[in-house]
């Protein structure tokens, strides 16, 4: 079981990850409540509290290997260990590949892809040390398939797909396990959406993915899920 572990969640103002920590928050875990935003990761860290979990309000970018280092250093000292990480920060824009800033391609990949190595990297060390931790990695289906008008986000989703395989079998061997998840879409504040205004026909609701997660974080220590689609079925996929 995961009561009394720790976790960081990224991307955790709002959103997918907001729900992922309020469930971890539920389950007993000590959340860090992790994204770029303070008055967001602090009201969400406030809500976890008022609810009677233990959270920190970890300000992070992801994209920054100094934020990183610093962020997860904090954590360390405050939590003394970190069990889980569930890299779920993501950024993405919808229209023709020319129309995409230079700005914009970077933070695509900067945020998207190399956040999810630099997580991994700053957190491995020690989860191999005690034989024991568990990341989770929010990709995402266009990690699997491709469309028009999301080049570049596919292009970063399909480097997670590819990093979270190799580092799963690179790991398995030490009591470290990786979960990607490949989510269709999700009713979240995505590409400047706001949440609870997708038909669900299409879209998932984030508090059942959030919960299909920390399901996941429960299963048996010699259990993995190396992978796990999910899409509404209305959705194209
Ligand atoms: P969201 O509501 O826009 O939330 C994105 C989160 O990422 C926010 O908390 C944001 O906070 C954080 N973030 C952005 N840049 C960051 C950075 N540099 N460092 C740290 N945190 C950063 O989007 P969401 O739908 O919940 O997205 C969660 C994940 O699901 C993403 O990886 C996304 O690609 C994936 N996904 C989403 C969908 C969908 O349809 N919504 C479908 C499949 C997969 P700050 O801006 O305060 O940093």
């Amino acid at each position: 079981m995961i009561e009394n572990q720790t976790a960081i969640v990224t991307g955790a103002s709002r959103g997918l990850g907001r729900h992922v920590a309020l469930r971890l928050a539920q389950e007993r875990v000590r959340v860090a409540v992790a994204a770029r935003t303070f008055d967001e990761v602090t009201r969400v860290a406030e809500e976890i509290r008022a609810a009677g979990g233990e959270a920190l309000p970890l300000v992070i970018d992801v994209a920054s290997w100094s934020s990183v280092e610093q962020g997860v250093a904090t954590v360390r000292q405050q939590f003394g260990k970190i069990d889980i990480l569930v890299n779920n920060a993501g950024v993405g824009w919808y229209k023709p590949f020319t129309e995409h800033t230079i700005e914009e391609l970077d933070r695509t990949i900067d945020v998207n892809l190399k956040g999810t190595l630099y997580m991994t990297k700053a957190v491995l060390p020690d989860m191999q040390a005690a034989h024991y931790g568990q990341i989770v990695n929010v990709a995402s289906d266009l990690g699997r398939r491709v469309i028009p008008g999301m080049a570049a986000y596919v292009a970063s989703k399909f480097g997670v797909l590819g990093f979270a395989g190799s580092i799963l079998r690179e790991v398995k061997g030490s009591g470290v396990k990786v979960t990607t998840l490949t989510p269709g879409i999700i009713d979240t504040f995505f590409g400047g959406a706001v949440e609870g205004t997708k038909e669900e026909t299409w879209s998932l609701r984030p508090e059942f993915v959030a919960g299909m997660i920390v399901d996941m974080l429960k299963l048996p220590k010699h259990w993995v899920v190396d992978e796990l689609a999910i899409h509404a079925m209305g959705q194209e996929f």
